[in-house]
């Protein structure tokens, strides 16, 4: 275990100068500067991580390179949520061991999966071309790690077991300009029993208010337009801190800072959706009507078994007081299906809340074990057909409630902030309404970053076509 040292962002500077100096030479001798590549799974806090990193590895002399072009180091921040993601990277780094053997690429991994001590045993023995492992925890040694690494040519491990103060002022390379996230609370207290977050994350952690605010006025000046705050349970923010409510205060002192128009916040946990936070998202005009509010499973009896501590009727009558005070929220969700044991009865429920709330959409994933977890012990009994079947029966009907609902914005006109060229179909441009909804449209002339008025063609379940783009002025 490395010993903390409480100037631990200095030091962090200081490696970052030892490696800038080392590439500054190579660069003068060859002509030529080193790249990066980063390969990144999973959830927003790993983006924002990977940010992170590239913003370490910018001020370190390299520079970012993306696709098939080559680079001197790929880091891989990885993702343990679901069997089949951790499979997948698996599949990746092992891809890259004869190109690393012949061109000498430094291959890092990072992220959640390597919280797990077994992951770690496999990456040593099995994969021995990945040069550097580390842990969400030390994420600020990265460039420590590079330079023993660079200097000495053995493997280095390093993955700190417990969480320790959050390190401010790290160097960051954002994705975007005109949107951004922002971390606000790391951990989870919850240990709802088929989650590793707790267990790769450790507890929770806020930011100080102060640091959140200073990070938001320089991206506002830097021309940022839409931030979206992080954390695995919004709602906690503050609670570490011995304060209450702070997060319902903090959307009130970001709403005071000019130049940012849109706040988005996400995950919100049921069981901590507080009154002050819905009249916060009432009273301020910044924070997008869009909530994302995970319900997981219908059944009393299956949220007992997630220790999700609500119920099936607390999170109906959540939603009803938030469609109140919010009339034209967009709700949006998270649903397991399969939990072990999961009974036809249990089922029925979840399929009844997806009824009744009607949400604008949702994540739906059929239920993986997850080693370390409570969950994962309990035994299986609901054959994967079953599984299979159910899984089609709840996507057919939030498709169908999903193309309904956005049925009415066809012929309206939409608030867009521009985000680039649409994924499905690069020949238009794609943003996002204020409610999070995706907009592909045609225009001339229409940059990313803007925020447009764009008219509604046609509306999918998935996203809005449009056309138009004017600019608002
Ligand atoms: S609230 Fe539950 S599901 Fe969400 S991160 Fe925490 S433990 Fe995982």
């Amino acid at each position: 275990m490395k010993i903390k040292n409480s100037e631990n962002s200095l030091v962090t500077s200081e490696w970052v100068e030892y490696i800038r100096n080392i590439n500054t030479e190579y660069a003068l001798s060859t002509g030529r500067t080193k790249k990066f590549k980063l390969d990144v799974f999973g959830c927003q806090m790993n983006e924002r991580d990977s940010e992170t990193i590239a913003g370490m590895l910018t001020d370190m002399g390299y520079e970012e390179v993306f696709g098939d072009d080559y680079a001197d180091i790929i880091v891989f921040v990885t993702c343990c949520v679901r069997e089949n993601a951790e499979e997948k990277i698996y599949g990746h780094i092992g891809a890259l061991s004869k190109e690393c053997e012949e061109k000498g690429t430094i291959i890092v991994a990072c992220g959640c999966m390597m919280q797990q001590p077994h992951v770690v045993e496999k990456i040593k023995n099995s994969y021995r071309h990945v040069k550097i492992v580390f842990g969400t925890h030390n994420v600020h040694t990265f460039p420590e790690l590079l330079y023993r690494y660079i200097t000495q040519k053995k493997r280095v491990f390093e993955v700190w077991e417990k969480e320790d103060r959050i390190i401010e002022d790290l160097p960051v390379k954002r994705t975007e300009k005109h949107k951004a996230w922002i971390s606000i609370i790391l951990g989870c207290n919850n240990f709802c029993t088929y989650c590793i977050v707790p267990h790769v994350r450790g507890r929770e952690r806020s930011r100080k208010m102060e640091d959140i605010l200073a990070e938001i006025r320089e991206l506002a000046q830097d021309g940022c337009k839409e931030i979206t705050l992080l954390g695995q349970n919004v709602n906690s923010y503050g609670n570490d801190l011995g304060e209450k409510d702070l997060f319902a205060k903090l959307l009130y002192a970001i709403e005071e800072i000019d130049g940012i128009k849109r706040v988005r916040f996400t995950t919100s946990h049921p069981k901590d959706l507080s009154d002050s936070l819905i009249d916060a998202m009432k009273n301020c005009k910044k924070v997008c009507n869009h909530l994302h509010l995970p319900f997981q499973a219908g059944s009393n009896r299956i949220l007992k078994l997630m220790n999700r501590k609500y119920t099936k009727e607390h999170y109906l009558a959540l939603v009803e007081k938030i469609k109140a005070a919010i009339p034209d929220i967009a709700l949006s969700t998270d649903i397991i299906v399969g939990f072990p044991g999961e009974t036809e009865e249990d089922f029925e429920e979840t399929l009844d809340v997806v009824r009744k709330v009607q949400f604008d959409s949702a994540f739906m994933f059929i239920y993986s074990p997850r080693k370390g977890t409570p969950a994962a012990k309990l035994e299986q009994t609901t054959p994967s057909e079953v599984i299979g079947q159910r899984f089609k029966r709840l996507a057919d009907l939030q498709t169908e409630i999903a193309t309904s609902l956005a049925k009415r914005f066809e012929g309206k006109t939409v608030e867009v902030l521009v985000d680039g060229p649409s994924k499905q179909n690069p020949e238009m441009m794609s943003g996002r309404t204020r409610d999070n909804r995706l907009v592909n449209f045609k225009a001339e002339g229409v940059e990313k970053g803007a925020f447009v008025d764009v008219e509604i063609i046609r509306a999918g379940a998935f996203w809005l076509e449009g056309r138009g783009g004017k600019k608002r002025g």
